[in-house]
C-alpha cells in the first residue's frame, strides 16, 4: 500500500556517488522523500515542515559511515529525531495514583475507545500493581454506554459504581468519590460522556466533573486512525480541560501513527498508552521507537543499520585474520590498516581499541609513525605498482626513487615505510602463530 521509505531513499541515493559527508544536495533530495512519507503517515503539514527543517540542519555535513548507505544514514537521523520529538519525560506507563483514592478522568469523543480504554487501564492497574479500582460511567445520555462499562467490569473483575437513574454527571462523580473513600479503593476512574464532535456542552460537563474530582490524571483517548482530526480534538480538550496525557487507540489497524507525532508536536502532551485491539489486555505503554519505525514504514531501522555495520566489520576482520595467519601481510594490507586508523580517529584511537597493542604502539611511535604521517604513507603505497604492493621485496634502488618521487616525498620516508612494513609483517606472523583462538582473535574483535 505504502512504499517503504528506505526503498524510496535507496532509489534516490543510487544515483548519487558516495562521498565523505552528506552534502546539502543529498540531504535535500532525501528529505523530499521523507516529507512525502510523513504526510502519507498522516503527519500534519506544518508539523512535517518543521520536522524536516530540524533534520536538515543535523544531517547536512554529517559524516557518511562506510558500511551504511547515505540513504540509511539519513533514515537513522530522521528516526532519531522522530524519537526525540515523540518521547515525553518520565515513564509513560506510570500513572499518578498516590494518595488513595486517586481520581483518573477519562475524556474523548464518542467512539474513540474511551470506555474500552478505561476498563483496559483498570485491569492493568489491578493485575500489575495490585490496585483496587472503582469505575464509574458518567454518560447519562447513553444508558447503553453505562451498561457497557458495567459488563466490562464484570468481565475483568473490577467494580463499577451502581447506576442510579436520573443522576447528573457531577452527582455521579461525587458519589464515586465518596464510594471510593468509604470502600477503600486505591483508584477511581471516571468515564465521561463522549459526543461525535466537540461542543460547548460536552466541554462544560467535563470541566464541571474535573472541578469536583480534581483528577490526578486526565487522559484523553483519541482514535489513532483519525489523523489530523485527532490533533484538533487534542488541542481543544487540552485547552479547555487540561490533559495530562493521551491514549492512542486502534494502533493495531492500518494507521501509520502520524497523528502521534502531530499531536505531540502541537500540544506537547505526552502519549502514555497505545490501544492495540479490542481485547482487555490489548494495551501497552507508549514506545516512541515503535511509532517512529511505523511512521517511517519499517521495523526497527536502528538495529538494522547497526547490524549492517557490525556484519561488515566482522567480515573484514575475519578475512584479515586468515591472511595474517598464513603470514601474508603486504603493502595492500598495510594500506588498509592505515586507512582504518585514519577512520578510527588516528593512531591513538585505534590502539585504544586493541587490547595488548601497547608494544606495537611504542614501536610505531619510535618509527616516527604519527597521525600526520598516515596520509604520506598512504600516498607512498598508492605510488607503488600492483606487483610492488604484493611483494615489497621488489623495492630496490631505482624503484624506490620512482615511488618516492611519485608521492612527492624523499626516499628516506619510503625507507621508513618499508622498515615499518617489515616490522609489522614479522609481528603479524608471530601473532598468527599464537593460535587461531588466541591473541589475534582478541585483537580483531
Ligand atoms: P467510546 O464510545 O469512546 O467509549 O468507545 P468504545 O470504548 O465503546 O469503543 C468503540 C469500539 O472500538 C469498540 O468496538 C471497541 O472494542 C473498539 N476499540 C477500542 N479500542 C480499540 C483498539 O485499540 N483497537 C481496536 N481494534 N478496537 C478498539
Amino acid at each position: 500500500m505504502f512504499e517503504n521509505l528506505s526503498d524510496r531513499l535507496s532509489g534516490v541515493f543510487d544515483r548519487l556517488t558516495k562521498q565523505g559527508a552528506l552534502s546539502a544536495e543529498d540531504v535535500k533530495t532525501a528529505l523530499r522523500e521523507v516529507r512525502v512519507a510523513l504526510l502519507e503517515a498522516d503527519v500534519s503539514l506544518p508539523v512535517a515542515r518543521e520536522f524536516i527543517k530540524a533534520v536538515e540542519k543535523q544531517a547536512t555535513g554529517a559524516a557518511v559511515t562506510k558500511s551504511v548507505t547515505p540513504g540509511q544514514q539519513v533514515i537513522k537521523i530522521v528516526h532519531d529525531e522522530l524519537i526525540g520529538v515523540l518521547q515525553g519525560e518520565g515513564d509513560p506507563g506510570k500513572l499518578k495514583i498516590d494518595n488513595p483514592p486517586a481520581p483518573i478522568l477519562m475524556v474523548g469523543l464518542q467512539g474513540s475507545g474511551k470506555t474500552t480504554t478505561t476498563a483496559k487501564l483498570a485491569k492493568r492497574l489491578k493485575d500489575r500493581e495490585g490496585k483496587r479500582v472503582l469505575m464509574a460511567s458518567l454518560d447519562v445520555n447513553r444508558p447503553a454506554a453505562m451498561e457497557q462499562l458495567a459488563i466490562l467490569g464484570q468481565q475483568i473483575g473490577v467494580d463499577t459504581l451502581p447506576i442510579v437513574k436520573g443522576e447528573d454527571p457531577v452527582a455521579i462523580a461525587r458519589r464515586a468519590k465518596t464510594q471510593a473513600s468509604l470502600g477503600g479503593y486505591d483508584v477511581y476512574m471516571l468515564d465521561t460522556a463522549g459526543r461525535l464532535h466537540i461542543d460547548h456542552e460536552l466541554i462544560a460537563q467535563a470541566a464541571a466533573v474535573r472541578d469536583v474530582a480534581n483528577p490526578r490524571e486526565t487522559l484523553l483517548v483519541v482514535d489513532g486512525l483519525t489523523g489530523q482530526d485527532a490533533v484538533n480534538v487534542a488541542e481543544e480538550f487540552d485547552d479547555k480541560i487540561g490533559v495530562s496525557g493521551v491514549v492512542l487507540t486502534r494502533m493495531d489497524g492500518d494507521g501509520r501513527g502520524g497523528a502521534a507525532l502531530s499531536m505531540r508536536a502541537v500540544t506537547g502532551k505526552p502519549i502514555r498508552f497505545v490501544g492495540l485491539g479490542e481485547r482487555m489486555d490489548a494495551i501497552e505503554e507508549f514506545h516512541a521507537e515503535r511509532i517512529a519505525g511505523r511512521i517511517l514504514g519499517m521495523g526497527d531501522i536502528v538495529s538494522l543499520v547497526e547490524k549492517a555495520q557490525q556484519t561488515l566489520e566482522a567480515e573484514q576482520a575475519e578475512r584479515m585474520m586468515k591472511r595474517f595467519q598464513k603470514g601474508q601481510f603486504n603493502m595492500n594490507d598495510l594500506k588498509m590498516q592505515l586507512e582504518q586508523m585514519q577512520k578510527m580517529g588516528g593512531m591513538e584511537g585505534m590502539m585504544q581499541m586493541m587490547p595488548g597493542m601497547g608494544k606495537m604502539q611504542k614501536q610505531m611511535a619510535e618509527a616516527g609513525m604519527d597521525d600526520s604521517i598516515l596520509r604520506r604513507q598512504i600516498a607512498l603505497i598508492n605510488s607503488m605498482t600492483k606487483k610492488e604492493r604484493a611483494n615489497p621485496a621488489l623495492l630496490q634502488a631505482s624503484r624506490k626513487k620512482r615511488v618516492a618521487a611519485g608521492a612527492g616525498l624523499e626516499v628516506s620516508e619510503l625507507n621508513k615505510l618499508i622498515k615499518q612494513h617489515r616490522q609489522m609483517s614479522d609481528m603479524m606472523k608471530k601473532i598468527g602463530k599464537m593460535g587461531k583462538g588466541g591473541a589475534l582473535k582478541q585483537m580483531m574483535r
